[in-house]
Parts: C-alpha cells; sequence; structure tokens
C-alpha cells in the first residue's frame, strides 16, 4: 500500500503516521523514521525557541536522540500506549510478578528521570500530548510531592492544553471508551481544564462541583457552576449513558453511596469511568480519614492530606480514602455488573511514575 504523508507541520505528520500503524500499515515506518529524525529535530529546535527556550532544548535534545537512534538501529515498531486490564487481586499479583523485570526497569527509569531534578527545579520529558495532538515538552518538578519524590500523576504538565499526567491519560480514554455520537454524560466537575475538554468533545455533558451543604442538588449558582452531591443526585434513574468520575471519590466519606446513586442515574449498560488513588497491591482501602456525621467532626487516623480544590484553589479538599481492591467489590454490591482496572504506562506519551489506574465499571 502506498500513500502521501502530508509533512505540512509535524504534529499531522506525527498523526498520520500513527493512525497508519494503527490501521496495519507498516510498511512505512522506516519512511517515518528516517524522515522524523530530521523533522523531529527542526520541530523541537523551533518549538523550544517560542516556549521553553535554548537551555531547556540542549537538555531535551540528547534525550530524543538516543530514543530516536534506538528506535532506528533496533527497527522497534512506533510506540502505542500499554495497557493491560485486571479484574482480582489474586490475577494482579500473578501478573505483577510475571512482569517484574519489565516493572523494574521502569522504576529504575523514572529514578534516573528524578534525578535530573538534583540539577534544576524543573525538568522535560519530550513525549507526544493526545490531546493538543502534537510533540510537546512535559513538565516535571517536585510540586505536590513530599519533596523528594516526583509526584508524576499530578505532574508531567503540557505546556499547551496545560492538562498533566493524569488527565491528558483520562482524555484518551474518553476519546477510546465513551468514542463519537451523542452520548448522555455527567460528569463530577465542572470548572477544571478537563471538564472544559469534556465539553468541547461533548456539548451536552452535564457537569457540577459540590458547593457545600447549604446548596440545593441540581441548583445553578451565579458563576454558572451547578451543585450536586454524588450521595444525591438530583438527576432521575437511568438518565445516563456514562458518568466521569476523576479524582473525586476519595473525598466522599460515604463513597459506597455514591457508587450507589451513580448505578441508579445510569442506563442498563451504561458506564462509571474513573480515577482515585488506588494502591495496586492493597486488597483493602486505607482509610486515611472518618466523619462522624451525627457530631460532625473528622477523626484522622492517618496524617491530613489535602488535594487541591478546584473551586477554591487557596483551600484543599480532605482525601478520606486511598482505595485497594475491596473498591471493585463496592461496585459490584452497590449495583454494577462488571468492574475493571486498566493500568497504562507509556513513557512516548508521558504516562509514566508507576502504571496509571482507570477503573471502568458497567451496570
Ligand atoms: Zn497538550
Amino acid at each position: 500500500m502506498a500513500g502521501i504523508l502530508d509533512l505540512e507541520t509535524f504534529a499531522h505528520f506525527f498523526d498520520t503516521v500513527h493512525w497508519m500503524r494503527s490501521d496495519g500499515c507498516v510498511l512505512l515506518i522506516d519512511c517515518w523514521l528516517s524522515a522524523a529524525q530530521n523533522k523531529f529535530t527542526q520541530y523541537i529546535e523551533k518549538y523550544s525557541q517560542l516556549a521553553i527556550g535554548e537551555m531547556m532544548f540542549t537538555r531535551i535534545r540528547p534525550a530524543i536522540c538516543k530514543r530516536l537512534s534506538r528506535l532506528i538501529s533496533q527497527r522497534l515498531p512506533i510506540p502505542t500506549l500499554w495497557h493491560m486490564e485486571l479484574t482480582s487481586f489474586e490475577e494482579c499479583k500473578k501478573f505483577l510478578a510475571a512482569q517484574s523485570t519489565r516493572f523494574a526497569a521502569r522504576r529504575a527509569l523514572e529514578l534516573e528521570l528524578q534525578e535530573q531534578l538534583s540539577h534544576s527545579d524543573v525538568s522535560m520529558l519530550p513525549g507526544y500530548c493526545w490531546v493538543c495532538r502534537g510533540v510537546r515538552a512535559f513538565l516535571y518538578d517536585h510540586k505536590y510531592s513530599n519533596g523528594s519524590d516526583v509526584n508524576w500523576r499530578e505532574r508531567l504538565v503540557c505546556p499547551q492544553c496545560q492538562l498533566n499526567n493524569r488527565l491528558r491519560l483520562t482524555a484518551k480514554i474518553l476519546d477510546h471508551s465513551v468514542g463519537t455520537g451523542n452520548p448522555r454524560i455527567y460528569m463530577t466537575e465542572q470548572v477544571t481544564a478537563l471538564a472544559k475538554h469534556v465539553s468541547r468533545l461533548y456539548a451536552s455533558t452535564i457537569k457540577s462541583e459540590y458547593l457545600g451543604p447549604d446548596h440545593s442538588p441540581g441548583a445553578i449558582n451565579s458563576r454558572g457552576i451547578r451543585h450536586e452531591d454524588i450521595t444525591a443526585l438530583s438527576f432521575s434513574d437511568a438518565a445516563f449513558d456514562f458518568v466521569l468520575s476523576f479524582d473525586v471519590l476519595e473525598h466522599v466519606p460515604a463513597y459506597k453511596v455514591a457508587l450507589k446513586e451513580f448505578a441508579r442515574v445510569l442506563k442498563p449498560g451504561g458506564k462509571v469511568l474513573m480515577t482515585v488513588p488506588f494502591i495496586l497491591l492493597h486488597e483493602s482501602n486505607v482509610v486515611r480519614a472518618i466523619f462522624d456525621g451525627e457530631k460532625g467532626e473528622i477523626h484522622h487516623l492517618l496524617p491530613p492530606e489535602l488535594h487541591g480544590d478546584p473551586i477554591d484553589p487557596s483551600a484543599g479538599v480532605l482525601c478520606y480514602y486511598h482505595f485497594g481492591w475491596e473498591l471493585l467489590n463496592d461496585f459490584y454490591s452497590n449495583g454494577f455488573s462488571n468492574v475493571a482496572l486498566h493500568i497504562y504506562w507509556s513513557l512516548e506519551f508521558g504516562h509514566i511514575g508507576h502504571e496509571q489506574i482507570v477503573i471502568e465499571a458497567t451496570k
């Protein structure tokens, strides 16, 4: 099969080759590799001067050249997003043991990249951004970390679309799982960059934030923000094809009630796509804090962990749980028939820092 590649922009070129690769057309890989060697360098040079400066370019160029020369010398296929679906703790343990060499190599590479921060406050990892469709230099530093380990999940920020590792991956999963058409979607966030991205893709998505106990479910405030409490949603039964909830459930003390609500508002066969802090090798959930509803008191079992609050960036929102496999049972006992963990890792697309996890639960 012969084809004409549009080389007008590097991003378009990269997209085209990716599309051909996924379509089974692998004959043009050599063509891509030789062309990309020039295009890649030119692009990064231009981009770097525009956005991150000569100094940063000098730092990232060796990494890019090394990766390209490895691809060329070993004639490796164009990278795809590494993915695995797991459905039980037992299966997960077996899988991690069988693949221990692969995982050890990933951890070593992540440490090597983290080491770069011993020379400067900020570093970059070149990779391809799904959201703004182009090669970018993803930024990482010690923000949101314990000061020594990089919080890879919340960093690797794309300089163009401003989405981090977790959010860029979520955008990719949505692309794959929700697809096209006009599905009925409820999303448990409204004022974030990801919510804006989802609105661009699916204009009729209903989005909300939690504005506090004195707001009525479904009410919209003067800033146009809809209030919902995910343990008592204002929607009718079977109203949606998808519920999208990303890093929200860990902030809800009565999270099982929220799962029951998600099942209620989904049509039969409808899906929840969810991310939460999840520990792959933990069978049970880690309870960090308990909320005593009667006394209105919070009891901390572990040091308080606050996550960013999109409604009030100066404050933080308390994390009650880091979940383990127990969460999948909670889905099953609250109205879901099929639950799986999807785990992802990719150097090329900037999804590193342990495997990134997305839960897919079908009613
Ligand atoms: Zn981007």
